[in-house]
């Protein structure tokens, strides 16, 4: 969809960080990171929230969280909160569904980068 900064993403035409795929979803780590592990996991496909691909491709949304808890287990303890902002309201800013999946474990060796440690403090 034109002007979709994730569909931008998924795309290639911005960069990311991504750290993992699967045939229907992609995650990268979220540009201000709000947890030391801070994975956005979304679905290839555009849809506006998760009510929509809960309704419309339920299984890209079973794709997206078997994606995030596999992420979980391999960047964190396998402990996570999954958090999908939904409307306005609830402080969702980007209008492509997406889940938040966040730590406050990272997995021995897995750093943050300068940048994002520094939005961190
Ligand atoms: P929302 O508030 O819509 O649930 O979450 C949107 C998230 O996307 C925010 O946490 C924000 O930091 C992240 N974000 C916005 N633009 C970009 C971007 O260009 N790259 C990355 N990696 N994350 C982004
Ligand atoms: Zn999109």
């Amino acid at each position: 969809m034109d002007n979709c900064i994730f569909c931008k993403i998924i795309a290639g035409e911005i960069p990311s960080t991504l750290v993992g795929e699967s045939e229907l979803s992609i995650a990268f780590n979220d540009i201000n990171p709000r947890q030391p592990v801070h994975i956005l996991v979304v679905p290839k496909h555009h849809h506006t929230d998760v009510a929509a691909l809960a309704f419309d491709a339920p299984d890209q949304l079973v794709d997206l969280i078997q994606l995030g808890s596999r992420l979980a287990a391999e960047h964190s303890t396998g402990s996570f909160r999954l958090q999908f902002n939904t409307g306005i309201e609830a402080g969702q800013t980007v209008f492509h569904a997406h889940g938040h999946i966040m730590s406050t474990t990272p997995k021995n060796g897995m750093q943050t980068t300068t940048e994002e440690s520094s939005a961190l403090a």
